[in-house]
């Protein structure tokens, strides 16, 4: 598997038509670049858990994630990158075929535990992991260091250029990051990947320690809910693709550039703003769709 690389992090400018009309400006921060398959902002969120876990001389990261998890991915490569051992325990009883993700999981050294869906919900806690050298790291990176982590994506930009910052929400652990990093002048979006979660305004209003900026998040762009999605969200991605050459992810990318046009189109930003989209990846998911449903 190749290195992650952050220096490949670039900031590019998109010029599409109907945003010059309305003089709205937007730039794409493309953490997608650090890696084919591991994912931008999973990185960004583990590297704290990482270093934690060196330092407490951890031995193996355990964590938990689905079959086409972008974060069991990214774990199973971070921790091959820093010499410690990974566990994922993964959602749903062992397939017959494995995912790609899966696949490529074991290929960087992750061992996989499967559990039923009933006890993954349960939180349960597979005997093979209680060893005092394992450092458990929370679903989707999801904590404190997580939130710091996620912080220092904005170091790989000029935060002062932009009056809007946007973001995909899963979790809410990288919107949470971006708001404590974000300046007074930056206002941040968030538009959820999930249906009806109201949950996520609390979860974030927990993890803010530096609120400066102002900061909305958006309910209505979930396609019907996390990883859901249908033809008009697959068409814009590949329209997108054909128009930018940028490739997006069905489950949080395609639909954080999908509910930007249409908030533009809708006049929700006014005149004048410069928008900075966090490309946060995830590429590897669409391997989950039928061959040649998109065309990158
Ligand atoms: C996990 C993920 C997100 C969401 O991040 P959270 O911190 O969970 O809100 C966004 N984009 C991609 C590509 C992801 O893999």
């Amino acid at each position: 598997m190749n290195e992650i690389n952050i220096d490949a992090i670039s900031t590019d400018e998109v010029n599409l038509p109907g945003w010059k009309a309305k003089n709205i400006q937007l730039s794409v921060l493309r953490l997608d670049k650090i890696h084919p398959l591991i994912s931008g902002n999973k990185w960004f969120k583990l590297r704290f858990y990482l270093d934690d876990a060196k330092k407490l001389n951890k031995k193996t990261i355990v964590t938990y994630g689905g079959a086409w998890s972008n974060h069991i991915l990214a774990t199973a490569a971070a921790a091959k990158k820093n010499d410690l051992q990974s566990i994922g325990i993964i959602r749903g009883e062992r397939p017959a075929v494995f995912s790609s993700t899966l696949l490529q999981s074991q290929e960087s050294g992750m061992k996989l535990i499967f559990i039923s869906r009933d006890k993954y919900k349960e939180n349960f806690i597979p005997n093979e992991i209680e060893d005092e050298n394992n450092y458990i790291i929370a679903e989707g990176g999801m904590g404190e260091k997580g939130v710091d982590g996620a912080s220092t994506i904005l170091d790989h930009c000029r935060r002062e250029e932009f009056t809007h910052i946007c973001c995909a929400i899963g979790t809410g652990t990288m919107m949470s990051g971006l708001i404590n990093a974000a300046l007074p002048s930056n206002h941040v979006i968030g538009i959820s990947v999930l249906k009806n979660n109201p949950g996520t305004e609390k979860v974030i209003q927990s993890f803010i320690r530096n609120n400066q900026s102002a900061y909305n998040i958006i309910h209505d762009y979930h396609f019907g809910g996390y990883a859901k999605y249908n033809s008009g969200l697959l068409d814009f991605m590949n329209s997108y693709y054909s128009q930018t050459n940028i490739p997006t992810d069905f489950v949080y990318t395609g639909k954080l550039f999908y509910a930007l046009h249409d908030m533009v189109s809708n006049d929700y930003f006014p005149e004048g703003s410069k928008l900075l989209a966090i490309h946060s990846g995830g590429i590897q998911g669409n391997n989950s769709l039928k061959k040649g449903t998109l065309i990158f």
